[in-house]
C-alpha cells in the first residue's frame, strides 16, 4: 500500500518540454486513471512514476518519502505494459515465478504466490503452456499475474488492454476492477479511452498536452467540467458545442443568443457582450413541440432498437449536432425536429480561455 504525491513535475527531452509542472496526489488505495489523447504524456509520467525516466525537476514522494534517486526495484513498483512481454520459451509457470526467482525467494513462498495469483485471475488451467499456447486476454492475465506475484505497494497499467478485442477489454476491465477491489492496493491506470476511465477510475486525471486539466470522480467531470477541453473529452457521444453570445443578465442569470437567433436563459455569471461556447450534451437534449424549441434539420438517424441517435444541423452552425434519445423513434433525413437544451444541464465556457463561466447556484 502506498500513498503518492507528484510535485511540480516537470520531464523535457533536451529543449522540449513533454511534462510542464504536474501537481496531485494520489491516496492510499485509490484506483487513479490518467487519461487524455495520444503524445499527452502519460505513459511519460507514468515511466517517471515508476523510477524508468528521469525527472527533469520537481519531487515525486511515495509515502511520503523522496523517491526521484530510487530505482525501479527500491520503489516497490509492478508495472503491466500494452505489450505482454512475456517470455516465449518458458511456460506460464515459470514466466509467473521468473522475477522472484531472480530476487532469490524461496521456492515454497514463489509457489505460494503464484498459486494465489494464478486463482485470482483464473490462471490455474494454464500454468504448464507456453504463452503462445494462449488467447491475447490469457496473455495479459499472465502479465498482470506477473506485477501482482511481486506483491508490489503500487500497481502501474499502461494500457494494457489496447490489443485486446472490444469484447475481451470490457471483460477484463471488469476484471481489474475486482482484482483492485480484492487487493485494495494503490493503481494508476493509463487509457487514452474515456470510456475505460469513467467505467474503473475511482478518481480520473485529465492530461492535455503534457498539463492536468482537472482531477475528480468521474462524475465531477462529467458533470462540472472545468474547462472546454474536459467537457469534449469525458462522455459519449461527444458534447454538441457551438459558439453564442451573452446579450443581457438578469436575476437567473445570463441571456445567451445562440448562431440561429434562439434566445436562452441559462444560471451562470457572464458579461453582456461576452462571447462563449454553449455545450450540451446529447442525452440532455429533450425533444419539444414546433414552435417551443431550437430547429434542428435531421441528416440522418441512427435507430438501434432501444434508443435513437438524431444527426443534425441547427440554424446559422455548420457542426453536425447529436441528440440522442433513450427510446425509439423514427425520423426522415431533410425532416425538422425541435429540440430544448435544459438549462441545468447547459455549460458555458468563456470564449476566449475556454473555462467553464461560474454557475449562479454555486455562489
Ligand atoms: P502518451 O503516452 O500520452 O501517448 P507519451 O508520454 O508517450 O504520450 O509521449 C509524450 C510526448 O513525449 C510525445 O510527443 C512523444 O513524442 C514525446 N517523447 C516520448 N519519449 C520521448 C523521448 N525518449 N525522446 C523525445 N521525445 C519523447
Ligand atoms: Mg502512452
Amino acid at each position: 500500500m502506498a500513498s503518492l504525491e507528484l510535485k511540480n513535475v516537470h520531464k523535457s527531452y533536451g529543449a522540449v518540454n513533454i511534462i510542464k509542472g504536474v501537481d496531485l496526489t494520489i491516496h492510499d488505495g485509490e484506483f487513479m486513471v490518467f487519461v487524455g489523447p495520444s503524445g499527452c504524456g502519460k505513459s511519460t509520467l507514468l515511466r517517471m512514476i515508476a523510477g524508468l525516466e528521469e525527472i527533469s525537476s520537481g519531487e515525486l514522494l511515495i509515502d511520503n518519502r523522496k523517491v526521484n534517486d530510487l530505482t525501479p526495484a527500491e520503489r516497490k513498483i509492478a508495472m503491466v505494459f500494452q505489450s505482454y512481454a512475456l517470455y516465449p520459451h518458458l511456460s506460464v509457470r515459470k514466466n509467473l515465478a521468473f522475477g522472484l526467482e531472480n530476487l532469490h525467494f524461496p521456492k515454497d513462498e514463489i509457489a505460494r504466490r503464484i498459486d494465489e495469483a494464478a486463482r485470482m485471475l483464473g490462471l490455474e488451467p494454464y500454468l504448464d503452456r507456453r504463452p503462445r499456447a494462449l488467447s491475447g486476454g490469457q496473455q495479459q492475465r499472465v502479465a498482470i499475474g506477473r506485477a501482482i506475484v511481486r506483491e508490489p505497494d503500487l500497481f502501474l497499467f499502461d494500457e494494457p488492454l489496447s490489443n485486446l478485442d472490444a469484447k475481451l477489454r470490457v471483460q477484463t476491465r471488469g476484471e481489474l476492477s475486482r482484482l483492485h477491489q480484492k487487493l485494495r492496493t494503490t493503481m494508476i491506470y493509463v487509457t487514452h479511452d474515456q470510456v475505460e476511465a469513467m467505467t474503473m477510475a475511482q478518481r480520473i486525471v485529465v492530461l492535455n498536452a503534457g498539463r492536468i486539466e482537472q482531477v475528480g470522480t468521474p462524475l465531477e467531470l462529467f458533470n462540472r467540467p472545468k474547462n472546454k477541453f474536459v467537457a469534449g473529452f469525458i462522455g459519449s457521444p461527444r458534447m454538441n458545442m457551438f459558439p453564442a453570445q451573452i446579450v443581457a443578465t438578469c436575476a437567473d442569470g445570463v441571456e445567451v443568443q445562440c448562431p440561429s437567433g434562439n434566445r436562452l436563459v441559462l444560471p451562470f455569471i457572464g458579461t453582456v457582450g461576452q462571447n462563449v461556447t454553449l455545450g450540451i450534451r446529447p442525452s440532455h437534449c429533450e425533444l419539444v413541440e414546433e414552435g417551443e424549441g431550437i430547429a434542428l434539420c435531421v441528416d440522418r438517424c441512427e435507430m438501434m432498437g432501444h434508443e435513437t441517435f438524431i444527426y443534425g444541423r441547427m440554424g446559422g452552425i455548420d457542426d453536425e449536432m447529436i441528440v440522442h434519445l433513450a427510446q425509439h423513434r423514427e425520423f426522415a433525413a431533410g425532416e425538422s425536429v425541435f429540440v430544448r437544451f435544459p438549462p441545468t444541464y447547459c455549460h458555458l465556457f468563456d470564449g476566449k480561455t475556454d473555462d467553464t463561466l461560474p454557475r449562479c447556484t454555486e455562489h
